[in-house]
């Protein structure tokens, strides 16, 4: 059977029409790059394809015009969760949508069926397996369709990321819904994806419109793993009580840092395929319903996740590929305000990864060669935005994004670099090309290593040449040339081999880029928040406005953002109405929300204002906030964190060590972190009162801040672990 069900011709809706729509259901005072360009091209009922990246908006391109057109779209989307999101998204802006899946009862299944009989929806979201069943499709030609729109749309191509067999099924619907357009929307296409989804669908001449693949709010910044959880640390502290998402490669990585955060005072909860399906759902409802602030997951985590409002997230390790990259990132800052994503990248992380792939059968070429892609990215000195987007294919301008690791200046250029870069490669030549990067650079440090000393090469003339850095800014350096083809890896012990373009900076024709790592202080002053979105802002009352909407969340089970946007809150805080016609001022209040929780927030506003002194209905001046604070280092590993509740308990070390399974000096060192990071000013839980008078005045006497002089004072009696619990805590003592 194939039945025409093409929209009424006599209907004319014109994109003007479409935004004083979307002014008035949405609260949007207008539209984001190629939104109304592909709004018109369904106003036009010519089939499109619309690549923007992930945030740029690509629903309301479907939604708005699917409000103003006659009859039903269809909406194809590829996950459950997805699907319910945003149909209550659009329940909260007053639009007829629903959709049908297996996650209905039969009573509620009915009501969809009834719905579309009656015309009474606007919007009905599927999946492909839904869709082509016979009942369906015939149900469907049946009434009068607008449109269809195929989310996710790489999923119909082999050729992309996340190829999904029931997409082909697809092909089907040109035929069966004649006369019916469909556009088709993706975050990431290549070119070859682009055609192949046009291809598969067999759309006729389709108007194709590609976004930037720029996503100008996030902030990238990359760096070294330093082992421990610090960086994830420092991450976390500038986002006190906002969203964030942190990735790690390996289950036991997503528990071990869960827990620690969790221990530190965090609230956060782990995601992975090796939970149960319902503390997945359990721990992902709380993360979207803001009952905890960070998730840590493996990249088992976030496909269909929609919230907006995340703050950052943190790569604990290397992604798979830049593809994965750019998705994983760009869950941050999806409601278009500066996000922070960092990447802390591990030496072994590509090993990790190959291993990961073989066991699973996945490591064919292509997802080598993007292993590869991601290595040389964290590695490169090049502009992270600028690496991002010419990967997928389009140009960048800016000389300097200024939002991101290198065009901050994070990372300092060194001076030298030609003739640190020549050392480094006459080691490689001297050494035959022959050795790997470790042993190179184990070899310019200078190191006494057996195995150095035995072959001879302390004798070469580039033994020792660059003794003055650590091996580890070496190997780096190492990295950095193998980035810029100045040299390559090769063979079973990827062995490195001097390119053309390695001779040439050996000839000093030509001089390659090398970073250093910046110390801890100049880090600090570039790690500040954009504070161009807070200008205004009454963070208090924007607190305030977070826990409203949160009970609003919950009441009625959608997830917080989806109530009101984090830019919403904001504008709230900032403009601070009094008045039903200030709220709608508001960027995200359209007027169904302005009825259903104009009122209450109208009122905690005015409650607000009134106890604080506040002005309402001001747009005030910009100013600008303070930065928050860098949290200070202290060397924190995960398996420490682990020992805190422990140490908080009051348990000796002999009996947390049997607790733990682990060595007494390990728990020492533990204990040490402990003291460190809490702060802690009180040893007496370890060390008897006696004993510490005994030290407290031996610290007094000798100078310096070495043990053994103590140690030797106190004339061997006092043991070394009870000197540098005591000395810790007085440490402490001195430094508040
Ligand atoms: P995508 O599907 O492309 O990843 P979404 O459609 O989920 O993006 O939109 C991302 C966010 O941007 C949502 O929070 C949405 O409400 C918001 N948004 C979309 N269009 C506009 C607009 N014109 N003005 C303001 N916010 C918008
Ligand atoms: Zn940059």
């Amino acid at each position: 059977m194939s039945v025409s069900s093409s929209v009424s011709s006599a209907q004319v809706i014109t994109i003007d029409d479409v935004r004083s729509l979307v002014s008035q259901q949405w609260g949007y005072d207008s539209f984001r790059p190629l939104q109304q360009e592909a709004i018109e091209n369904v106003l036009a009922h010519r089939d499109s394809v619309v690549v923007l990246p992930t945030g740029g908006g690509k629903s309301l391109c479907f939604q708005a015009p699917a409000c103003a057109l006659e009859g039903l779209a269809v909406v194809v989307s590829p996950l459950i969760s997805l699907m319910k999101d945003q149909v209550d998204a659009l329940h909260t802006n007053g639009v007829a949508a629903a959709f049908y899946n297996s996650s209905l009862t039969p009573a509620e299944r009915n009501s969809v069926i009834d719905a579309i009989r009656s015309d009474a929806l606007k919007l009905l979201y599927l999946a492909p397996e839904g869709l082509l069943t016979e009942n369906m499709m015939s149900l469907l030609c049946g009434v009068p369709l607008s449109l269809i729109a195929i989310d996710e749309a790489h999923c119909i191509s082999s050729w992309g990321h996340d190829f999904r067999p029931e997409y082909r099924g697809l092909k089907t619907l040109k035929q069966r819904f004649l006369g019916v357009p469909i556009h088709a929307y993706t975050a990431t296409a290549t070119e070859r994806v682009r055609q192949d989804i046009a291809t598969q669908l067999a759309l006729e001449e389709p108007a194709v419109l590609v976004g930037s693949f720029d996503r100008p709010n996030l902030k990238y910044r990359v760096e070294r793993k330093a082992g421990g959880i610090d960086q994830i640390l420092n991450v976390v502290h500038q986002h006190q009580g906002e969203s964030g998402i942190v990735y790690c490669i390996s289950r036991k990585e997503v528990e071990r840092t869960a827990e620690a955060l969790d221990a530190l005072g965090h609230s956060a909860l782990p995601y992975h395929a090796g939970l149960s399906d319902i503390d997945r759902q359990n721990n992902q409802e709380a993360f979207l319903e803001e009952r905890v602030d960070i998730i840590v997951a493996t990249v088992a985590f976030g496909m269909g996740i929609d919230k907006s409002n995340v703050r950052f997230v943190v790569h604990s390790g290397m992604p798979k590929s830049l593809e994965a990259y750019q998705q994983e990132s760009g869950r941050a800052g999806r409601d278009g305000l500066e996000a922070d994503c960092c990447l802390f990248y591990g030496g072994g992380d590509l090993m990790t990864w190959k291993r990961i792939m073989d066991s699973s059968g996945e490591a064919n070429e292509a997802a080598l060669a993007a292993l590869e892609a991601i290595d040389r990215f964290c590695k490169s000195t090049q502009c992270r935005h600028k690496s991002l987007v010419e990967h997928f294919g389009q140009a960048f301008d800016p000389t300097d994004c200024g939002a991101c690791d290198i065009c901050l200046g994070d990372l300092d250029l060194v001076e030298d670099a030609l003739i640190i870069a020549q050392k480094i490669l006459s080691c490689v030549i001297r050494l035959e090309q022959m050795y790997g990067a470790e042993y190179t650079a184990q070899v310019l440090v200078g190191s006494q290593e057996k195995r150095i000393l035995e072959k001879g090469h302390d004798k070469l003339s580039t033994y020792s040449l660059l003794e003055e850095y650590s091996k580890s800014v070496i190997r780096d350096w190492i990295e950095q040339l193998l980035g810029q083809d100045c040299a390559v890896k090769y063979g079973e012990y990827s062995q490195l081999q001097v390119t053309e373009l390695g001779w040439k900076v050996l000839r000093g024709e030509h001089t390659p880029k090398l970073v250093k790592p910046v110390s801890k202080q100049s880090r600090k002053q570039q790690q500040t928040v954009d504070p161009a979105s807070w200008d205004g802002v009454d963070r208090q009352l924007f607190e305030s406005l977070r826990e409203l909407r949160r009970e609003f969340a919950t009441e009625q089970g959608v997830p917080a953002y989806i109530v009101f946007g984090d830019a919403t809150l904001r504008d709230l805080a900032r403009r601070r109405p009094s008045t039903t016609e200030n709220l709608l001022k508001v960027n995200g209040v359209g007027q169904k929300k302005c009825d259903d929780y104009g009122r209450q927030f109208l009122e905690h506003i005015a409650d607000y204002c009134h106890e604080t002194g506040a002005e309402q209905d001001s747009v005030p001046e910009p100013v600008s906030q303070s930065t928050p604070s860098d949290h200070p280092s202290s060397g924190l590993t995960a398996s420490a964190v682990s020992a805190f509740p422990h140490f908080k308990a009051g348990t000796s070390i002999a009996e947390t060590a049997q607790k733990m399974a682990r060595a007494e000096s390990t728990v020492r060192g533990y204990l040490g972190q402990f003291i460190k990071h809490e702060q802690i000013t009180d040893p007496s839980p370890w060390v008897d009162f006696a004993t510490v008078e005994r030290i407290r005045a031996a610290l007094d006497t000798v100078e310096g801040d070495r043990l053994k002089p103590i140690f030797e004072h106190l004339g061997g009696e006092v043991s070394y672990d009870h000197i540098r619990i005591v000395a810790s805590c007085l440490a402490n003592v001195e430094g508040t």
